[in-house]
């Protein structure tokens, strides 16, 4: 999928609305310690459904929302807004929006879903929170030192095949859920005998 433009609201440092055009290519956020480039590759992850506090420098999920400082005063949400387009070339525009005590909300293309038609599309698109094509700090010396295990999930995410297992999970948790439907009804008929 591509990639071309990030909306940020109240989402940690970055308390006014911000708008970042993102051009095809290879890019790369620069600027001073301190002024936020991390917390831009941590918006494109969060908008994509990611779920760990941890991986957002955080100890719960709201502190992504903007904590004030001494001049202004905390937000009580936060919002990113990811626009682009599939590979089928569809337009695609993801919300997420977190507020104080009510969780998550996601929307596509102006639709309220759940966090899991987030997760599938992503999936799908060979991209995503964990998506190698994101690059943060530390990143390169990771990569080298991955586990033959872990740089196959990278090359099966850059394949495009990640979608497929978390399908195939979706599958047999179903079947298991039928094959004991089953067994019910076999003990039920059973005892009509
Ligand atoms: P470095 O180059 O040092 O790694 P960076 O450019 O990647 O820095 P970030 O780590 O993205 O910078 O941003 C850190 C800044 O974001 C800090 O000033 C921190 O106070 C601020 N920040 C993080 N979370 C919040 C929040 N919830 N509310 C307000 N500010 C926040």
């Amino acid at each position: 999928m591509k990639i071309s433009k990030l909306k940020l609201s109240g989402f940690k440092s970055f308390v006014e609305p911000a708008t970042l055009f993102i051009e095809p290519g290879l890019t790369g956020v620069v600027g001073p310690n301190g002024c936020g480039k991390s917390n831009l590759l941590e918006a494109i992850r969060w908008v994509m459904g990611e779920n760990s506090p941890k991986s957002m420098r955080s100890g719960g999920m709201e502190d992504v929302i903007f904590a004030g400082t001494q001049s202004r005063p905390p937000r009580d949400f936060a919002e990113v807004v990811l626009q682009g387009a599939t590979d089928e070339d569809d337009e695609l525009e993801v919300v997420r929006r977190i507020e104080r005590g009510a969780g998550s909300a996601y929307r596509l293309n102006g639709r309220d879903v759940r966090a899991k038609d987030i997760a599938l599309i992503f999936a799908d698109a060979a991209t995503g929170a964990h998506s190698p094509a994101l690059v943060s700090q530390g990143k390169i010396a990771q990569v080298i030192a991955a586990k033959p295990t872990e740089r196959r999930m990278m090359l099966e995410e850059a394949a495009g095949i990640a979608g497929l297992h978390v399908r195939r999970r979706d599958a047999e948790g179903k079947l298991r859920q039928t094959e004991a439907n089953l067994e019910r009804l076999e003990d039920i008929m059973a005892g009509l005998d």
